[in-house]
């Protein structure tokens, strides 16, 4: 993630990544109460072109605010820092990394006191190219009475992380997981979606991060003249279908081949979903040049 020559943001201060600290003390190190974003740069014509920068730090603004976190920098000041940051970095293609987190506190209670980092590095498709061979998780995701799900809070990635590993453990690329009543909700780091006769289906918001991808491939879903449903469904209602996949801003759009090891019908170039990433891909490499769909 970070060489001898990486700089890195931290309260204010542009610094090497080898030089930055934090305390041992922190609140959100023993107890999870930091909040973060995962934002990309593409390479425009050789310079970075951030992807829906306002959404990402506007849902950061907003986590801080569920988290009573006290935080004073505007949507506009962190995207100036953060095409800051690339050209100090000199990245264009780039996976960005802002990270609020509280100050010295080893009770539970507020703490007046935020810091902020930014870093970021090269980083491939999360989940590489291929298509994903899913499980359905045995952990469910966080109920959103105990915790603002929609907030993206570190503490909930515990969540996320325990699936992964179960995932991984068992021979599975990645987890599926489900609501509090045993509704498909999203994945790790993903939300999802799958289609069936032409119909793209995904869970609502309530239980899921609001995926700033879904957003987009919901509207590029539209464009294209696909109906999508916002629906609760169970995993077996999922099995066997036309296609599924994730969205995410690390995943992009990401196809699934098996879940719980049943075959989706058909194959993925054939899907929506194939030809939703196509445009996607345009769209983040392309934003000013290419309509929302290039036909
Ligand atoms: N759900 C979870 C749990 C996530 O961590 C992510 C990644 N931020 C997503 C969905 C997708 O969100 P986005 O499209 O905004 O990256």
């Amino acid at each position: 993630y970070y060489g001898s020559n990486t700089t890195v943001f931290l309260d204010g201060q542009w610094l090497k990544a080898s030089e930055a600290s934090a305390s041992l003390y922190s609140q959100s190190m023993h107890y999870g109460s930091g909040v973060f974003e995962g934002i990309r740069a593409y390479d425009v014509d050789g310079t970075p072109s951030v992807f829906k920068a306002e959404a990402h730090y506007e849902r950061l603004l907003s986590s801080a605010a569920v988290m009573h976190m006290p935080f004073d920098y505007s949507v506009d000041q962190l995207t100036a820092l953060t095409y800051e940051l690339l050209e100090r970095n000199q990245l264009t293609d780039a996976y960005i990394r802002p990270l609020i987190y509280l100050g010295e506190n080893m009770g539970l209670g507020p703490v007046d006191q935020s810091h902020l980092f930014l870093c970021a590095w090269e980083w491939g498709r999360y989940l590489g190219d291929k298509s994903l061979n899913v499980m359905v998780s045995s952990y469910e995701r966080p109920n959103p009475r105990s915790v603002p799900v929609a907030a993206k809070v570190t503490g909930h990635y515990t969540n996320s992380i325990l699936a992964t590993t179960e995932a991984k453990r068992k021979g599975f690329d990645e987890a599926l997981l489900l609501d509090e009543n045993g509704s498909v909700a999203e994945g790790s780091g993903a939300n999802f979606f799958f289609e069936h006769d032409k119909v793209l289906y995904t869970p609502p918001l309530g239980n899921i991060l609001p995926g700033i991808t879904r957003e987009t491939v919901m509207d590029i879903a539209r464009e294209l003249g696909y109906e999508v449903v916002e629906a609760y469904f169970p995993p077996e209602k999922v099995k066997g279908t036309d296609g599924a996949f994730f969205t995410g801003t690390a995943v992009e759009v990401a196809g699934i081949r098996l879940l719980d090891g049943n075959p989706f019908r058909l194959p993925w170039e054939e899907t929506i979903g194939y030809q939703v990433a196509k445009v996607y891909q345009n769209l983040v490499r392309k934003p000013s040049k290419t309509q929302l769909v290039n036909t």
